[in-house]
């Protein structure tokens, strides 16, 4: 055990919070926030793209603060994306499976709903399909994650200003539900985008983008820069509103690159990650009082980086990326801040804190 430990904290030296003199810690009046979120992104994803870019430096290297958080819930101390998700967006460590909703039924609401009760406006962004566990955390209130029928309700009630991603098929397929429910979202005043190319040139919202029956294609397998270009969109749309936004974008597919255990998987989705968050701290840089903030709901893969030879005493010999499961692991994750009051995430915190840390800034504001 306790070698365990300082091997984890070995791991963590280089990620401790940074206060040097000339970045002294400031708040700055926070007008919005993006929240990204790196499904499954722990520090060994992180730290294999770093490797990749041969200590190049990376978005990682970008970030003007950096925190630990720590990622158990309610009922076990291997989190899923659902619980997970929902001590992000609520504030309140809930059991696996359960979306927005206490073990009590409690249904607490999110850091988007609260922020669209302000009158700021609010976006998702995913690669998964919007239905999934990350996205559904941040507007639905079920006690299964599998709970289509439900969450399109929920999406219907809540009514973000754009969520868009994959999983046509949930909301047309009879054995997800009884009806078409993109012609009631239609009815219901949301305008729908089946293709990236038809997001781009509408900013009617709501608007809700189904790119594909399933997930949207993992970066591997398309030559666009998908995430950038939506989150881009997004940031546009949601910054026509002088009181600002909140906007939840996800690399989902690091999490199933993680999961295969597939590196060249990984690498894509890392390489289309780091793409996006850059272009979300150059949003931050000419948008004053933008707050990004960068994190991953679990680790995935328990993913290592060996050396390539045993022997590591002597010249480099390559390093190997390892996996010890095909499954979540209990390891904390990083968490990078970038903009306004960013130093407010420079800490090791409970995941359940970046909800009440995004509210105090976003939401409770004077
Ligand atoms: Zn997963």
């Amino acid at each position: 055990m306790k070698r365990i430990l300082i091997s984890i904290i070995v791991a963590l030296i280089p990620f401790a919070p940074m206060f040097s003199t000339d970045k002294a810690p400031k708040d700055e009046k926070v007008k919005n926030v993006i929240l990204i979120i790196g499904d499954g992104m722990g520090l060994g994803a992180c730290s294999s793209w770093m490797i990749d870019q041969n200590y190049a430096p990376t978005c990682f290297d970008r970030a003007q603060f950096v925190g630990v958080s720590k990622t158990y819930s309610a009922n076990n101390r291997v989190t899923d994306s659902a619980a997970s998700g929902t001590a992000m967006a609520t504030g309140h460590k809930t059991n696996n499976s359960m979306l927005g909703m206490l073990p009590d039924g409690s249904k607490p609401a999110s850091i988007a709903e609260l922020a669209k009760e302000k009158g700021l406006s609010t976006g998702i962004v995913v690669t998964s399909y919007v239905l999934d566990a990350t996205p559904g955390a941040f507007f639905a209130h079920v006690k299964n994650r599998g709970d289509r029928k439900g969450i399109i309700e929920d999406l219907f009630k809540m009514r973000p200003d754009v969520l868009v991603g994959g999983g046509r098929k949930y909301f047309v397929e009879e054995k997800y539900v009884p009806e078409n429910m993109i012609d009631k979202a239609v009815e219901a005043g949301f305008t729908y985008v089946s293709s990236p190319e038809e997001f781009y040139v509408t900013d009617k919202t709501p608007i809700l983008g189904l790119f594909s029956d399933e997930s949207y294609p993992m970066a591997i397998e398309r030559d666009t820069d998908f995430l950038t270009d939506a989150t881009l969109h997004t940031l546009d749309i949601l910054g026509k509103n002088k009181k600002g936004f909140f906007a939840m974008i996800e690399g989902s597919h690091i999490d199933h690159a993680a999961h295969a255990n597939n590196t060249e998987q990984l690498t894509w989705e890392m390489e289309e990650f780091d793409k996006m968050v850059n272009a979300a701290f150059d949003y931050a840089d000419t948008h004053k009082g933008t707050l990004v903030v960068i994190t991953a709901d679990h680790e995935t893969g328990g993913v290592t980086l060996l050396s390539g030879s045993k022997d590591f005493t002597k010249g480099e010999s390559g390093i190997e990326v390892k996996y010890s499961t095909t499954g979540h692991s209990a390891s904390p994750v990083p968490i990078f801040a970038y903009g306004a009051s960013a130093w407010r995430f420079g800490q090791v915190m409970e995941n359940t804190e970046i909800f009440a840390r995004i509210k105090a800034l976003l939401i409770d504001r004077k």
